[in-house]
């Protein structure tokens, strides 16, 4: 069988996790503030933050954005359950918005969606594929937009406009205007959960990228200590002797990274562009090898100034009923391939339904997600496993599209 997303775990990795455990130090210490330092010049931004998951890491910016009940975030409605339940979970209302062709958040349609109670939008690049920054700047900063904003917090009055925090969760490693991911959002967060392209077994990486009067520096260091509890002192350096006093100066939370975990993310990160590559390479073997039939559509890798970080590679078969995508996989999944769908649109998982959201109202996320299927990319595949993947999709549609017009035909 191949497996759909195994870490790459390599010596390089279980050496630097063997050196953590070996220290003496393994909670947030050197490790993690390592393993910020190097994400932050990978994406040329200066502050980094990492916690302990994306979906934490997202809670705590927004109430330190200071959302109230009422406030509302603007989400995409095909995206992973998270992105909304971080709204949630920070005492906002997230509203959605349905999606483009390209899988990401329509952003034509994102104006419409804002009211006086919207304090954040959370945009997310589905994929890794970078979604329309440049438009949802130009709806942020248009004047009918500022103009409607109404602060009911510090920081709020601080920003004076709607707060752009990206769900980065799929794109470290994607570019945009030719720069790295993290530059087009006041803050982005990366995904290091196990299934991402680098991983801390679980865990996330804030960029802070506030624009003045804000001060990144001192915003790392505050929302660095909120990530402790709000604790003046970390365990790291009370453990040096004589530091042992310490305050708590307001609610934080306990979201804080593991040396251990950050190691993993540290040795992935030193070989990133090699794997980095290895993923391109893969998505261009799939593309070459699916866009030749008319039934496939291949998701966006690349335009003017944009490429993906190649995190998935969401196929879509045209023309199939969400029933005929299921025989699909099944048959897929029998020839010993292990495939996924990303994902099922928001507003058809019970819980959002029971708060009454409607797909009714996403037609274009519904119609995404009826034909997606998520093909292996990693860079552990080699070239034989991909040309059996590909062998395997293509036999699986022909199986399926040719049995069901038989049943059609009785
Ligand atoms: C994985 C993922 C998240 C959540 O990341 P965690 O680190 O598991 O909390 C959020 N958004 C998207 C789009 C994701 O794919």
């Amino acid at each position: 069988m191949i497996p759909f997303s195994p870490p790459y775990i390599s010596e390089k990795v279980i050496d630097e996790v063997v050196d953590s455990l070996n220290s003496g130090w393994i909670t947030t210490g050197p490790k993690v503030r390592l393993l910020e330092q190097e994400i932050a010049k990978y994406v040329d931004v200066p502050n980094v933050l990492c916690v302990n998951s994306w979906t934490s890491g997202a809670i705590m910016i927004l109430r330190w954005l200071g959302l109230k009940e009422g406030d509302e975030v603007i989400i995409p409605a095909y995206t992973y359950s998270a992105t909304a339940l971080a709204v949630i979970h920070a005492g906002g209302t997230p509203v959605m918005v349905d999606s483009g062709v390209d899988f990401n958040m329509d952003m034509n349609k994102v104006e419409q969606a804002i009211t006086p109670r919207t304090k954040a939008i959370i945009p997310v690049d589905f994929a890794g594929y970078p979604c329309d920054y440049d438009t949802l700047g130009k709806v942020l900063a248009k004047k009918e937009v500022l103009d409607i904003f109404q602060p009911s917090s510090e920081v709020q009055k601080k920003l004076g406009r709607i707060l752009n925090l990206s769900d980065a969760a799929h794109s470290l490693g994607g570019t945009y205007d030719g720069v790295a991911i993290g530059h087009k959002a006041d803050i982005s967060i990366f995904s290091l959960h196990a299934v991402k392209n680098i991983t801390t077994a679980e865990g996330g990486a804030i960029v802070i990228n506030m624009p003045a009067p804000f001060s990144n520096d001192e915003l790392y260091k505050s929302l660095r200590m909120m990530t402790l509890n709000c604790q003046t002192k970390d365990a790291f350096s009370k453990s040096k002797g004589g530091n042992w006093r310490y305050d708590i100066t307001g609610l934080g939370m306990k979201i804080n990274m593991a040396d251990v975990n950050a190691a993993i993310g540290l040795a992935q990160l030193r070989d990133y562009s090699k794997l980095l590559g290895r993923r391109k390479e893969i998505f261009n073997m799939y593309l070459e090898g699916l866009q030749k039939f008319d039934w496939a559509i291949a998701p966006p890798m690349k335009s003017e100034g944009i490429e993906s970080s190649g995190h998935l590679f969401p196929l879509r078969i045209k023309g199939v009923t969400e029933d005929q995508r299921d025989q699909i996989i099944d048959e897929i999944t029998k020839m010993g391939v292990s495939v996924n769908v990303h994902f099922i649109p928001l507003p058809m998982l019970s819980y959002f339904k029971g708060l009454q959201y409607d797909i009714n109202d996403y037609p274009m996320a519904y119609r995404n997600y009826v034909s997606e299927i998520s093909l292996p990319i990693y860079p552990q595949l080699s070239n034989k496993e991909v040309e059996f993947i590909i062998e395997s999709v293509c036999a699986s549609y022909v199986n399926c599209t040719q049995s069901l017009s038989k049943i059609a035909a009785g």
